[in-house]
């Protein structure tokens, strides 16, 4: 399990800027939150190493953004109006609500009192659309992303003269009046997904699905999660959706237990099949060198982007003792890393300032880069450890005589000593993967203590 607790997360969390509640200052908003100016950064760079991975790195996948309020009978082809709803149970004494089955037996788990009779319960948010509040107006808050993919196979199928399989992918937000959220992002009203649908010939779907399995499993574990802490968890016949041929969660061992990161399915041609019944349009695809005509299959990894920042949080978090001090240091990976570099000069001492600040102009463009003059050096090297920031730029009075700055790496609090004209390759090199200790020309190993 990560070494660390939620309410500790949470509270460097806020503290930092990363995340707070959402309009924290009216009392908040159930089950929702905002990102600070450091959450937003790692929230983004989760989004773009997902993206990068799964549409950019690929020749047989492609991106689409698809509008949040769509045509209601999406939903009710997706069965989401008549099926997208969790049993709920009332206390009769004290009010509060539970999901029937997140509680055991029918006793309140607040306060003892008798539970009602469980009903269903459905997720989905309604509002209207137009000017007309009537039951012909009423429209869905999408609850997954999915379903805009799927309406517009056809579209991205004829416009980008693709044959299969053909993945589609998206990120984007969900909305899911959920009956009891909780663990901080874990579970909100409003969150972020990245879905994928992959498009493929029937009889190929199994070789198809093995592929996603290792490859969505293999994204966690390069972007730093412990192995130890992530498992692939297949799910039990009565968990499978009638017409799925096989689904695997990716699990993390979050501090309340094993929960779901993603999902991982095998959804056969139940999407295509239905939207086509219910829209009147052929959604089947001809296979030239077979002749062949049929409704593709499809592979779905469905991840949740708010799922994945809280778990890179929790793996990432350390605390140790350095020379007497502790030192709470969060290992992101640097793709990741909100900062990449902070400029710290030595002192806010006149002499020192036009250096630094010409230091920070000539990498500011190629990184997220912070710059802080404020209090004593091991503070902030302290308040970037604590933000993840992998590496600090130190510029002292002898980098006036000999053109050279110190970096130190967050990790092994190793330093070294480079000429400012290699400031930017290096650093490039180092967030790229090169061994901290690999020296420039012209640079040094700085020895000494860690700090
Ligand atoms: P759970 O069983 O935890 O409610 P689910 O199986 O309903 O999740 P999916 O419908 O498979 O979830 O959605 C895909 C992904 O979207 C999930 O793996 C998760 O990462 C994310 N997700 C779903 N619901 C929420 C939520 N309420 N808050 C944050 N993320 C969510």
């Amino acid at each position: 399990m990560s070494s660390v607790d939620m309410e500790t997360i949470v509270s460097l969390c806020k503290r930092r800027g990363f995340i707070f509640q959402s309009s924290e200052i009216y009392g908040g908003a159930g089950g929702c939150w905002d990102y600070g100016p450091l959450g937003v950064e790692l929230k983004r760079n989760v989004k773009e190493a997902w993206w990068k991975a799964m549409v950019h790195d690929r020749d047989d996948v492609v991106g689409i953004d698809a509008s949040i309020l769509m045509n209601p009978q999406v939903w009710v082809a997706s069965r989401h109006v008549q099926q997208f709803s969790d049993p709920l149970v009332d206390c009769k004494a004290c009010k509060n609500r539970f999901r029937a089955d997140h509680v055991q037996g029918n006793r309140c788990p607040d306060c003892g009192g008798e539970l009602t009779e469980p009903r269903m319960f459905n997720l989905m948010f309604k509002t209207f659309m137009g000017p007309v509040e009537n039951d012909a107006a009423v429209v869905y808050l999408r609850p997954e992303t999915a379903q805009g993919i799927f309406v517009n196979f056809q579209n991205v199928m004829s416009t980008s003269r693709r044959k299969l399989p053909l993945g589609i992918a998206q990120v984007g937000k969900s909305f899911r009046n959920e009956i009891t959220t909780g663990n901080f992002i874990f579970r909100s009203r409003e969150f972020e997904q990245m879905e994928m649908e992959y498009f493929v010939k029937p009889g190929t779907d199994d070789h198809w699905f093995q592929h996603w399995l290792e490859q969505r499993f293999n994204w966690y574990v390069k972007l730093g999660i412990k192995k130890d802490n992530l498992r692939l968890r297949p799910h039990e016949k009565e968990e499978l959706a009638h017409y799925a041929k096989g689904c695997y969660d990716v699990e993390y061992l979050f501090p309340m237990g094993w929960s779901e990161l993603e999902g991982i399915a095998n959804r056969g041609s139940y999407d295509l099949e239905q939207h086509s019944k219910f829209s009147g349009k052929d959604l089947s695809v001809f296979e030239e060198e077979t002749k062949e005509r049929f409704v593709p299959y499809v592979i779905e990894p469905s991840a949740g982007v708010d799922r994945s920042v809280l778990a890179f949080l929790l793996d990432s978090y350390h605390e140790e003792t350095v020379e007497k001090e502790k030192r709470v240091v969060l290992r992101l990976h640097p793709t990741l890393a909100p900062i990449k570099v902070a400029v710290l000069p030595l002192s806010r001492n006149e002499k020192l300032v036009p250096l630094a600040t010409e230091v920070h102009a000539s990498i500011r463009g190629c990184f997220m880069t912070q710059y802080d003059d404020s209090q004593s050096i091991g503070r902030r090297y302290r308040r970037q450890d604590e933000v993840g920031t992998p590496y600090c730029v130190t510029i002292d009075f002898q980098s006036l005589e000999d053109k050279q700055v110190t970096i130190r790496d967050r990790d092994s609090l190793h330093q070294i000593r480079i000429p400012i004209d290699v400031l930017r390759a290096t650093l490039t090199a180092k967030l790229a993967g090169e061994a901290f200790d690999v020296l420039p020309p012209g640079g040094s190993l700085v020895s000494g203590g860690k700090s």
